[in-house]
């Protein structure tokens, strides 16, 4: 049925409400992408020349308020662009997203007083800055900061910069959004002027949509009185131009295929390696970790030796995934987009700063198979931004009413764990084909790799990076399916087809395993390493006390691989203490046999405490074992061990960090809170480390 007038200028209205809301992805951001700099053009009509200078950009764009983000995983991006989006739709703000690496702060005391900028700033680790923003807050926060103007900071060299500050950081750390705090008081100190309040959003409580949503509109108040602006009835605007190219075939070689850059799909990528870059990287060997057959986990080889990426024990390795076929093909056939999936599609942005998070030109299949997040869980307003273009009156009506009633759309959506396809399947048999796919890419973000906690000794094996990795595939209670986590599940079916096990697809799942135009065939997986702060201690006799359940255990491999072949070669070990713990012995106490061998290298210097949660009556874990054993860690800590935790943020490390400071407590006659203070000043002081997630 069609969409009567009255309905559809309703509607339009609710979702360009909706949209500004909720839309994530990439747009309006300056370019700072792989493909601009191989010539490939993605920035529709984008000014050539970059500029390092905020305030010239903004003036040759014409725009006066800019979103900077410091972003990790794309969550702080995402939110700078809904702020941008909104304010250009509901407050006529002329706004561009800025990549914060991109642009210069010395002139940041030239910034015109009627112009605005954001910064959207994520904390990271132990309350570090983004890899993107290390530069800014340095600058920021150094104690002689100086401007173009030459001003000193006691007099005021910001008094013109007009800023709004939203942090997003997460509870379960020490430094709880410490970057946007400390950007906040820096700008503070320096005479700028903060509109509204400084906004925090905490992902450890599970609540930062919540508190961004909660703290954006008073803000939006405060914001519009200081540079008068009047909120207007929003209209919806696309932000790309999605146009088909009956030209092209999918086989033409300007073509993305899924191809992370342009250098990639010429076929002559090269290093240095990095996250803008990835090296397509062979997988050497894979094996399966557990001995049940209901659950997995992979250990897998990642072959570094052509490409001069190096890594140090305790690093991060990024694996690119790719979507599995059958959610892929599911995507398409809602959006009937299934028998034009091999078109080739040109995107471009219709604001000169908007930047395509899509390679393009490319194909309705690649995009949703490399390069969009199309199996996430679902916002409330995404789903309602959709009901515009729903097929009949029927799913039309259903999808006002998941978008108005929170409660409703956690019963039918949230706690069923749909990802966007598999939800509008739930609502109607129809196709939704009248969806705009710039609106599909506006609201999903962009394919994002994951990290992994590198579980070998760069010592003992310089060019092959282990990872150890545990198979997403859960089932919430209440809900019908189980969900596949993207990137585990396509490395389990990396590893079947390299073992040539009999189905190579996982549950169906169908991948594309020899990648865009077979690039990837002979098992390879793109990859970059990540460096942290992770560290064993310089010197090898310095005792480390390491807790690592389950895949919690990855770094620690290769920290007890390293002093076992630190100790062959004669050197001096101290003594090396893990705390591992999982359900059965014959389960899942990974690495097992391998343990062995490193104990009858290190002899007393190893100790491995284990915890099984299902064998005895009662669910013994890590923090209790770590308890019972007080006075060795006790001891081990007078002896200046380090301590490490890893894995598990939500729950084990908080206890284990409680676990500790009652131990020294107890042990050495403290009150509890200088126990507590004792474990802090480790934490401050880089003896005790943490790789949680
Ligand atoms: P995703 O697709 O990302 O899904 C992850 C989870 O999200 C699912 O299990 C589910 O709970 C939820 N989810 C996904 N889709 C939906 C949906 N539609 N509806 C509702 N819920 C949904 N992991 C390891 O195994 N080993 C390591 O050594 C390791 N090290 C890490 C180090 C760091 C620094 C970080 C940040 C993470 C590390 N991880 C590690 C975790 C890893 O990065 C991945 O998050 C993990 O493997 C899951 O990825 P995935 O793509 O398979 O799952």
């Amino acid at each position: 049925a069609q969409l009567d007038t009255l309905d559809l200028a309703v509607l339009v209205v609710l979702l360009v409400g909706s949209v500004a809301y909720f839309t994530k992805g990439t747009y309006w951001a300056v370019p700072k992408d792989p493909y601009a700099s191989s010539g490939a053009a993605l920035n529709g009509g984008a000014k050539s020349g970059k500029t390092r200078d905020i305030i010239e950009k903004m003036d040759e764009t014409g725009k006066n308020c800019v979103i900077f983000y410091g972003s990790q995983t794309g969550t702080a991006e995402d939110y700078a662009s809904r702020l941008a989006k909104e304010g250009s739709q509901r407050f006529g703000l002329k706004t561009m997203v800025a990549d914060i690496e991109d642009y210069d702060y010395e002139n940041l005391d030239k910034f015109p007083d009627d112009k605005v900028a954001f910064f959207v700033l994520a904390t990271y680790g132990e309350g570090e800055p983004t890899d993107n923003a290390v530069e800014f807050y340095q600058f920021l926060t150094s104690e002689d900061v100086a401007f173009e103007s030459g001003a000193a900071a006691d007099d005021s060299p910001l008094s013109s910069l007009k800023y709004v500050a939203f942090g997003l950081g997460n509870n379960t750390y020490e430094h709880y959004n410490s970057m946007v705090r400390h950007v906040d008081a820096a700008l503070t100190k320096l005479g700028a002027q903060r509109i509204g309040a400084a906004g925090e959003g905490d992902d450890g409580a599970g609540t930062m949509e919540e508190d961004f949503l909660a703290w954006k509109e008073p803000m939006w108040v405060a914001l519009s009185e200081s540079l008068g602006l009047q909120e207007r009835e929003s209209v919806y605007e696309p932000v790309f131009c999605v146009s088909e190219d009956e030209e092209k075939t999918p086989e033409d070689d300007s073509v993305y295929l899924g191809e992370p850059t342009t250098a990639h799909r010429e076929g002559r990528a090269k290093g240095p390696y990095s996250a803008h870059n990835p090296y397509i990287a062979p997988i050497g060997e894979s094996r399966e970790l557990f001995t049940v057959k209901d659950r997995n986990c992979l250990h897998m080889e990642i072959d570094i030796s052509d490409s001069n990426l190096s890594y140090q024990t305790g690093d991060h390795i990024a694996i690119w995934p790719t979507n599995a076929g059958a959610e892929v093909d599911r995507f398409l056939q809602v959006f009937g987009l299934e028998n034009k999936r091999h078109s080739v599609i040109s995107i471009k942005g219709i604001d000169v700063t908007a930047k395509v998070p899509i390679p393009t030109p490319t194909t309705y299949d690649a995009a949703v198979r490399y390069y969009m997040e199309a199996c996430a869980p679902v916002s409330r307003q995404f789903v309602s931004s959709l009901a515009a273009f729903a097929p009949d009156e029927a799913s039309k009506a259903e999808i006002v009413r998941l978008g108005s009633d929170k409660d409703y759309f956690h019963e039918k959506i949230t706690s069923q764990c749909f990802n966007i396809a598999q939800a509008l399947q739930s609502i109607t048999s129809q196709t939704f084909s009248a969806v705009p796919f710039s609106l599909l890419i506006e609201g999903l973000n962009k394919l994002q790799p994951r990290y992994y906690s590198i579980s070998s000794s760069s010592l003992v094996q310089k060019n092959k990076i282990s990872i150890t990795a545990v198979v997403e595939s859960v089932r919430l209670p209440g809900a019908s399916h189980m969900v596949k986590g993207v990137t585990t599940n396509y490395l389990l079916a990396l590893k079947q087809k390299q073992n040539g096990d009999p189905s190579p697809d996982p549950h169906g799942l169908t991948y594309a395993i020899s990648g865009p135009r077979n690039k990837y065939d002979g098992i390879h997986v793109p990859v970059h390493v990540r460096h942290s702060n992770f560290k064993l201690p310089s010197d090898p006799s310095k005792p480390i006390i390491m807790v690592g359940p389950g895949t919690g255990v990855a770094p620690f491999r290769g920290f007890i691989q390293e002093r076992a072949a630190l100790a062959a070669k004669g050197e001096n070990v101290g003594t090396t203490v893990l705390f591992f713990g999982c359900r059965k012995q014959d389960e899942d106490f990974i690495y097992q046999d391998e343990f062995k061998t490193y104990q009858d290298q290190l002899g007393d210097k190893l100790k491995i405490i284990t915890a099984f949660s299902r064998e005895g009556s009662q669910k013994v874990y890590v923090q209790h074992r770590l308890k019972e054993n007080a006075p060795l860690v006790s001891e081990l800590l007078k002896q200046k061990a380090n301590f490490y935790v890893c894995g598990d943020a939500a729950n084990m490390a908080r206890e284990v960090n409680l676990v500790l400071g009652h131990i020294i407590a107890e042990q050495r006659g403290y009150p509890a809170e200088k126990g507590e203070e004792m474990v802090k000043h480790m934490r401050s002081s880089g003896s005790y480390q943490e790789d949680v997630w």
